[in-house]
């Protein structure tokens, strides 16, 4: 075992969960942030526990042929990258890793069939400044003047920087405008411990096929003092299209208010994802890294198989998007979501695309699907609800045992479930195929994995999509 404070060299061989470096010194696991597979450093020990403990990175001795310089010079106190001093290729490779040891570890699948089955993950080809949305806070320096920029690793101290590799260049000519601005008239920056000050956040969102730009103030008040020289100046940003406010007085970790208010401009912005278009207005939940969600949905579409003629459920389906999507190649699409706003944008969608057959439910997955199925024969006597396809696209916590159930009762020919947890997604998994229970029900043993795929959406961080085809079986 090692103490608090120890230094020692140590080789670094794999790499954890959060990104973070792995070493054995005597069988005693060391887990240190920022060191990269293959790199030989010097680390100290900050914590150390019976078994394992974990270590700062002091020096890196032998850089490992996996390292690179990083683009930001934040990249290791920011808490928006976590592997940025990897290559984009090794990261990759991390990524695929992870899902593929969840779902042998966790879902219980065998390696083989894993491997047969496994397609390669789909990256980026330019992994930096994909961002189409980003919110800035505000704080004070030492000398009094307003700074925006990213909280440091778990903590709210902010960084200042206006340059995030992440984002869109346009970003930093917007947050440069809006701190000289701040300066000019000694507007305030909001503090968390006092709840003083006005400025909280600014939302910038930029439409990557439309070039459209919406900056949204969340204010702790009701209006900007001199915001019609603000707004003269952003208007001279090409693409401007909306200024708004959002008023936020509460004490609390959610950036946005609850309402907003138009300053200049339109309410909303406009753009596409393949040859859907959307309207995405400063509260509204839109995909950040629209290049990969293309690919996303695409791949979706492509394991949906669909014909023309088939009947498709898209569950947690957010603003519509993968409905929309599918619309457009199936008889029909049932969306369902639980929050009614996103509902709300989903149908506006829908309605703006000229989409018909598509219909959206607000409510949770786990009790629409369920009481639909169960009612079903009210209006259909002798006959049951079915599906040709079932997708699903739950938040991190993956799905309610009652609606995988349901799912597997109304035996769609093809399930596609997209996820951004793996660990969730092969203890989902594990369920709908009936792994490891040789007593499993007759429907618990009817799905096969077919093809699973992974997608960077996070380049530079340690998250990633993916997407898994099963197929009914026929017994
Ligand atoms: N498919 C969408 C959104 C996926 S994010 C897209 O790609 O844009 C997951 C969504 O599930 C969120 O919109 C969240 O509000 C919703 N959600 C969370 N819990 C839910 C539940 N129990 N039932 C239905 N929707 C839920």
């Amino acid at each position: 075992m090692m103490q608090k404070n120890e230094t020692a060299i140590v080789k670094i061989e794999d790499i954890g969960v959060n990104g973070e470096g792995i070493g054995k010194i005597d069988g005693y696991t060391l887990f240190i942030k920022d060191a990269v597979i293959g790199d030989v450093v010097e680390a100290k020990v900050m914590k150390a526990k019976k078994n394992y403990g974990y270590a700062r990175l002091m020096k890196v001795i032998t850089p490992s042929e996996y390292r690179v310089e990083p683009k930001c010079m934040f990249a290791r106190k920011c808490g928006g990258c976590q592997i940025q001093e990897m290559t984009y290729e090794r990261q990759l490779l991390f990524k695929q890793n992870k899902v593929r040891s969840n779902l042998e570890r966790i879902g219980g699948i065998a390696p083989e069939l894993l491997e047969q089955t496994m397609e390669p993950i789909i990256g980026m080809e330019k992994p930096f400044y994909y961002r189409n949305k980003a919110q800035f806070p505000f704080g004070t320096d030492k000398e009094g003047k307003p700074i925006t920029g990213f909280y440091a690793g778990r903590t709210h101290d902010i960084i200042a920087n206006t340059d995030c590799a992440l984002g869109v260049p346009v970003n930093q000519e917007i947050l440069e405008l809006v701190l000289d601005f701040m300066k000019k008239y000694h507007i305030s920056s909001y503090d968390e411990k006092t709840e003083e000050g006005l400025l909280r956040h600014v939302l910038i969102r930029f439409g990557f096929i439309t070039k459209e730009i919406m900056v949204c103030f969340v204010i702790n008040g009701t209006k900007i003092p001199h915001s019609e020289e603000l707004i003269e100046k952003l208007i001279k940003i090409e693409g401007m299209t909306s200024i708004t406010i959002s008023p936020n007085r509460k004490r609390t970790n959610v950036i946005m208010g609850e309402t907003y208010e138009v300053l200049w401009g339109q309410e909303v912005i406009t753009d596409y994802i393949g040859n859907v278009k959307y309207q995405i207005s400063p509260l509204s939940f839109y995909q950040v890294n629209p290049v990969q969600t293309e690919k996303l949905y695409g791949l979706a579409m492509e394991y949906a198989g669909l014909q023309g003629q088939e009947t498709v459920w898209d569950l947690y389906c957010g603003i519509g998007t993968i409905s929309l999507f599918l619309a457009q190649k199936a008889k029909e699409v049932r969306g369902v979501e639980i929050v009614p706003q996103a509902i709300d944008d989903a149908r506006h969608n829908a309605e703006m695309n000229g989409i018909k057959n598509v219909e959206f439910y607000v409510g949770k997955a786990e009790e629409v699907l369920p009481e639909y199925y169960e009612t079903y024969d009210r209006e259909h006597p002798g006959d049951t609800a079915r599906a040709d396809v079932i997708v699903v696209d739950p938040p991190r916590k993956g799905c309610e045992e009652s609606l995988l159930k349901t799912m597997l009762d109304m035996e769609p020919e093809r399930i596609v479930y997209v996820s951004c947890d793996s660990a969730t997604l092969a203890r989902d998994l594990k369920y709908l195929c009936g792994i490891g229970e040789e007593d499993a029900q007759e429907s618990r043993r009817k799905y096969k994995l077919v093809k699973w795929r992974t997608v960077d959406q996070f380049p530079m961080s340690v998250h990633v999509e993916t997407c898994v085809l099963l197929q009914r079986r026929t017994m």
